[in-house]
């Protein structure tokens, strides 16, 4: 025994002294390195400049090459394929005098080749393994094609769908958006030991998904409490997840721009969070901050460099002025030793001073792309995503057989089905619905199709609603027709499925709308569709919640696709077809109306809550609309049915750090088997600040077959009922509680306890 301890202790040790060999091995490198660099390569390892029109074969005499050769470049971003790569980083290795590999860096959001569903919808399958498993794939097909960073996870938390950039988050939920960010730094980064490991960049930070009236790159203006308990968990999250770099947000934070917010990024994320890895701002952050008015050029990156950021996309003002600032004092050799010293170290951890060619494996790049594997995966998280919203008189799944008429502007085009940002996506190759449907269905169903109406009525909308060649190539007869042809064709079928919402860029960067209903002209169609009379299920294609009362009322099935990614159309088919029951839940609220905006479960009870149903006057509520959402955060239906037993907990009065137990018995009792994701919410009664109504704890997602029942036990601890208090103390407080389980943050059974210090 006493060997076998003396062998542990032997072992830890020497375990100890290799981590701080190569911590302290990375260190005398880069301090060799740095003791070797001029002030001016200093500078240039901080520069981040777009790659510009590189070709291949003639990188050489790209702009860029010159600045390359001069040392002048620490790294490139949205430039693919190895043969590319390879040439520019030979560049940086053979002909710059001190020979540093640059980084290559791409937005890899969601999936490269092989996409998988937008952020928001893979958010719904409340399932880390998968959520890793898309971020390892990305990593795997991103590293085979030269690249060895990413600008992902995107943990944004976001409450107001009309901000477009919601689809590229995980939603509303400071837990869930956690979990996912770790899931997602795991994935991509793994430990860099091999050459499928890419850096992961953390982004964007930080509140911009708190910006005004959900317009994009808008204001923020938040209490330190609300950003400490509800914004900032998921950053927090991929720090400790041990993320290699973060990038800064466009907006400003409490009247400072988050690019120059020393208090963010040194005070919060180096001093608070330990974060040991470099920061980088988001596309020409450093000369917005002239707009913002925080001076000229020359002023906004020394105070960039001052509030921490070490690598400057896309502007060159740190290439162009630090030199000048530094002359004039205006900032310290040491502050900018420390981001070149920042971005060499995650040089050296991605392992590119061993091997600047670590990612440019010609071989990787022709076996590990868009793999039959690869595509096998995403098209099973693609079906895990999706979220059944409404199944009246169980009209899905669809039988085999008869005759379905598919119709709508979104049910035969290919660009639209990956959703926004899919930049390494070949659009080609990704089925449209109709294809997808065709082979799952197989020859004995007939499938016709018309598309019933355009995007949006206007034009111009559609135009704006298209980028980047994903045209839904516009209908230029009137709506009338284009909706009585499909209406006709409708009446021949035994089902009609309505592919409808949006296109995949009224989502994304720059995409806010004011009003979050699917456009006028393709609700026109669909009340068309219904007074047919025959069933209608509607596809619903969308990058934010959508505000669907109406929808919801008068349509008998919805289930919702988001955008699925390359092997959408496929898996909305092993979903409509029944080879996949539906188990996504929501991960955002969905409002009525876009007036209730922003509207999320944990919110606060306010002194004049509505007691009971709406209206009350001189209550907390709107007279010309219930404070109900359509579905609540946690919300999605399957094909079949589970039943909740009551809630039991191992003690209702708790002292200390003892843990308490609460456990639900969940039953199939639906006729299909399935899977559940079982909720735990958790309500502070009273605090000394105000507190939610209840927060999301954890989460179980369980498979179940027809008739068969499980026991769910969720452990809690005094961690689980910790917040940040008004001074920004990390603790919690004595008193009342009430611990909640159930399939959504609506329908939960409750119980109080007592829990003292
Ligand atoms: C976006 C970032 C992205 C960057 C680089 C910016 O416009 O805000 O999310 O990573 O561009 O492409």
């Amino acid at each position: 025994m006493r060997a076998l301890q003396t062998l542990a202790i032997l072992l830890l040790s020497a375990a100890i002294a290799t981590a701080q060999t190569s911590a302290e091995k990375m260190n005398t490198f880069v301090t060799t390195l740095m003791g070797r660099m001029t002030l001016d390569e200093k500078i240039g390892q901080l520069n981040l400049p777009g790659a510009g029109d590189i070709t291949t074969g003639q990188a050489g005499n790209s702009d860029i090459a010159k600045k390359i050769e001069e040392g002048k470049v620490g790294g490139l971003f949205n430039i693919k394929s190895v043969a590319k790569i390879k040439e520019v980083q030979r560049i940086a290795v053979e002909k710059s005098r001190l020979k540093i590999p640059l980084i290559f860096g791409m937005d890899v959001i969601h999936g490269y080749a092989t996409v998988f569903p937008i952020p928001l919808g893979l958010s719904c399958s409340w399932d880390m393994e998968a959520v890793e498993k898309s971020a390892r794939v990305a990593a795997i097909e991103a590293s085979a094609d030269g690249i060895c960073w990413t600008f992902s996870p995107m943990v944004d938390i976001a409450r107001d769908p009309r901000w477009g950039r919601i689809a590229e988050g995980s939603g509303e939920d400071p837990y869930l958006g956690s979990q996912i960010a770790k899931a997602m730094v795991r994935g991509y980064q793994e430990n860099y030991s091999k050459s499928s490991d890419i850096m992961a960049c953390v982004k964007h930070f930080a509140l911009y998904g708190a910006a005004e009236a959900g317009r994009d790159y808008n204001t923020t203006d938040m209490s330190l409490v609300r950003m400490f308990n509800e914004y900032l968990p998921p950053y927090k999250a991929a720090v400790d997840a041990g993320v290699g770099s973060i990038m800064a947000s466009f907006n400003d934070v409490n009247g400072i721009p988050a690019t120059a917010n020393r208090f963010l990024q040194t005070d919060v994320l180096r001093k608070r969070w330990g974060f040991k890895g470099f920061d980088v701002t988001d596309y020409t952050g450093i000369n917005e901050l002239v707009p913002h008015g925080m001076g000229d050029v020359q002023t906004v990156a020394a105070l960039a460099l001052k509030a921490g950021i070490d690598m400057d996309m896309v502007s060159e003002a740190f290439l162009n002025t630090l030199k000048k600032s530094l002359q004039e004092g205006r900032v310290t050799q040491a502050e900018i030793d420390q981001a070149c010293r920042r971005v060499l170290e995650a040089k050296y951890k991605l392992g590119l001073f061993s091997d600047p060619y670590k990612y440019c494996d010609e071989k990787r790049a022709a076996t590990e792309i868009f793999t039959p594997e690869h595509r096998a995966t995403a098209r099973k998280i693609a079906a895990d995503c999706m979220v059944l919203l409404k199944n009246q008189n169980n009209v899905l799944p669809l039988k085999k057989g008869g005759t379905i008429a598919l119709i709508g502007p979104l049910a035969d085009n290919r660009e639209n089905m990956t959703g926004t940002w899919s930049v390494a996506a070949d659009f080609s190759k990704s089925a449209s619905l109709l294809e997808g449907l065709r082979d799952v269905a197989g020859e004995g169903t007939k499938i016709v199709v018309s598309r019933g109406s355009n995007l949006d009525a206007d034009s111009l909308f559609e135009e704006r609603a298209g980028m980047f060649g994903k045209s839904l190539n516009r209908d230029h007869r009137p709506a009338e027709v284009i909706r009585d042809e499909a209406v006709a064709i409708a009446r021949q079928a035994d089902v009609i499925v309505a592919a409808l919402g949006e296109s995949a860029e009224m989502t994304g960067e720059s995409s806010s709308r004011s009003n979050i209903e699917i456009p006028q002209t393709q609700q026109d169609l669909l009340r068309a569709l219904l007074k047919t009379g025959k069933p209608v299920v509607l596809i619903l294609f969308t990058g934010r919640p959508l505000a669907i009362k109406w929808e919801n009322d008068e349509v008998p099935s919805i289930l919702n696709v988001w955008f699925g990614g390359t092997e959408a159309g496929h898996a909305i088919g092993d979903v409509l077809f029944g080879a996949v029951n539906p188990s996504g839940k929501l991960s955002t609220t969905w409002p009525q109306n876009v007036g209730q905006v922003p509207l999320y479960y944990d919110h606060m009870n306010t002194g004049r809550p509505l007691e009971s149903p709406w209206f009350q006057k001189f209550r907390s509520n709107y007279l010309d609309v219930s404070n109900d959402p359509v579905y609540p955060f946690g919300y999605g239906l399957s094909y079949t049915h589970f039943g909740y037993g009551d809630l039991t907990l191992s003690s209702t009065s708790l002292k200390g750090s003892q843990a308490l137990t609460a456990t639900v018995t969940v039953t199939n009792d639906g006729a299909l088997a399935g899977k559940e994701t079982v909720q735990l919410y958790i309500r502070d009664l009273v605090g000394s600040i105000t507190r939610p109504v209840k927060e999301l704890k954890g989460f179980k997602k369980i498979s179940l077959n027809a008739g068969e029942s499980q026991k769910v036990s969720f452990t809690i601890t005094p961690e689980d009922l910790k917040f940040y208090n008004n001074d920004l103390k990390y603790d919690w407080e004595s008193g009342d509680f009430v611990i909640m389980v159930g399939p959504n943050s609506r329908d939960v059974k409750s119980v109080k306890i007592n829990w003292t210090k």
